[in-house]
C-alpha cells in the first residue's frame, strides 16, 4: 500500500481514499480507488458529496434537511446519518414504489428520518410543499437533490480526481482509463471536469446502471457544462461531448434488484471479486459497473493499459444481496 499518496490529507484534514494495485487483469493492469472506505456511514460517493453539502449547511446556519430517494438509496442513508450526528431533523421524500426491506431503509429508520411517500409524478410538488411547511414552522430547511446531484456533487468528484492525479504523480504512473458506475451522472461529471481542467488524456467511462442513451449521456454532458460555466470555464461543446463516454449496455432492469439479462454475469463477477480480492461489490451499482468494464475492455480490445476502477460504495446493498448469492 502506498503510504504517501494513500494518507495525504487535504486542507480540511481529509485523507485521500486508497488506490489499490490489483495486478494483472485480462490484458491490462487493474487499480481500484476505494471510495467505499471513506470514513463515514459505510462511505461511498454519497459520503464524499454529502461532506460538501454539510459544510454549506453548517456555514449557512440551516437547521433541517430535505432530500429525495428510494428505500435502497445510499444517498438517503448517508444524509440521514449525518443529520442524526448533528442533531438536525431529516425529511426524505420517497417514491411510493413497492420494495422490500433493505439495510439502508433500516438505518434511515434508526436515524429517525421522517419519510413521506408520494407517487413519482407528485414528488416535485410534495418536496415544494414540505419546504414551504417547514419555513412556515420557522425552520431554515436545506434541500439536497436526489443522489446529491448538482454542481456541489460534481465538485466533490473534481476533488476526487485531484486525489487520483496526486497519486499518479507520486507513483509515476498514468491511468489510461477510469471506469465507474454512473447513475445520475454527477460522479462521472466530476471526473470528466477534473480531466478537462487538467487537460488530461484519460478516458472516463461511465457504465450506466439504469438510464439509456441519449438521455443518459445528455444528463452527464449537462452536468459537465453546468459546472464548468459556474467556475467560468469555456470549453467547446464538441470537446465536452467527446469527453463523456456513457455506456448503456449493462443496465439490466435498472435500479433495484431487477437485473434481467445481466443478472447471472453480474453475480459471477461479484462472487469473483469478493473471493479473489476480498472486496464487496453490489448488484445494483458496482457489480454492474465492474462487469460492464470487463466486457467493454474485451469488446474494445483495450490492452496494456493502467485501468482504474472507482469503487463508488454501496456496501449495505452488498449485504442485501448476500443471501441470494
Ligand atoms: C449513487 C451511486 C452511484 C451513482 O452515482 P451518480 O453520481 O448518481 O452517477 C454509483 N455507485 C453507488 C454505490 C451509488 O450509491
Amino acid at each position: 500500500m502506498d503510504r504517501q499518496a494513500g494518507t495525504r490529507a487535504d486542507r480540511d484534514g481529509r485523507m485521500a481514499t486508497p488506490i489499490q494495485n490489483l495486478g494483472v487483469y485480462g490484458k491490462n493492469r487493474l487499480w481500484m480507488k476505494r471510495e467505499d472506505l471513506l470514513p463515514f456511514s459505510f462511505g461511498g460517493n454519497k459520503a464524499r458529496k454529502a461532506g460538501l453539502f454539510f459544510r454549506e449547511i453548517r456555514e449557512g446556519g440551516y437547521d433541517c434537511v430535505v432530500t429525495y430517494g428510494t428505500s435502497s438509496s445510499n444517498h438517503c442513508r448517508v444524509v440521514s446519518n449525518l443529520c442524526a450526528s448533528r442533531g438536525l431533523p431529516c425529511f426524505i421524500i420517497s417514491p411510493a414504489e413497492k420494495s422490500g426491506q433493505t439495510f439502508n431503509r433500516i438505518m434511515m429508520e434508526l436515524f429517525q428520518a421522517k419519510v413521506t411517500r408520494a407517487p413519482v409524478a407528485e414528488v416535485h410538488d410534495v418536496i415544494e410543499k414540505k419546504l414551504e411547511e417547514l419555513r412556515l414552522a420557522g425552520y431554515k430547511p436545506y434541500f439536497i437533490e436526489g443522489g446529491g446531484h448538482g454542481n456541489l456533487g460534481t465538485e466533490a468528484y473534481v476533488q476526487c480526481f485531484r486525489e487520483i492525479e496526486c497519486f499518479e504523480e507520486v507513483r509515476g504512473i498514468h491511468f489510461d482509463s477510469i471506469f465507474l458506475a454512473s447513475g445520475t451522472g454527477t460522479t462521472q461529471a466530476g471526473l470528466v471536469c477534473g480531466n478537462l481542467l487538467s487537460q488530461g488524456s484519460r478516458r472516463v467511462v461511465g457504465i450506466s446502471i439504469a438510464r439509456k442513451n441519449p438521455r443518459g449521456r445528455d444528463v452527464v454532458v449537462d452536468s459537465v457544462r453546468s459546472y464548468l460555466s459556474a467556475i467560468g470555464w469555456d470549453v467547446p461543446e464538441p470537446v465536452v461531448k467527446d469527453a463523456v463516454v456513457f455506456v448503456d449496455d449493462y443496465t439490466g432492469g435498472g435500479y433495484g434488484s431487477g437485473m434481467e439479462g445481466v443478472k447471472d454475469a453480474v453475480s459471477d463477477v461479484v462472487r469473483m471479486v469478493l473471493r479473489v480480492y476480498g472486496i464487496p461489490l453490489d448488484g445494483t451499482y458496482t457489480g454492474k459497473a465492474f462487469y460492464g468494464m470487463t466486457d467493454y475492455m474485451k469488446r474494445m480490445d483495450i490492452r496494456d493499459e493502467d485501468v482504474l476502477f472507482l469503487h463508488t460504495g454501496g456496501t449495505p446493498l452488498f449485504f442485501d444481496g448476500l443471501s441470494e448469492m
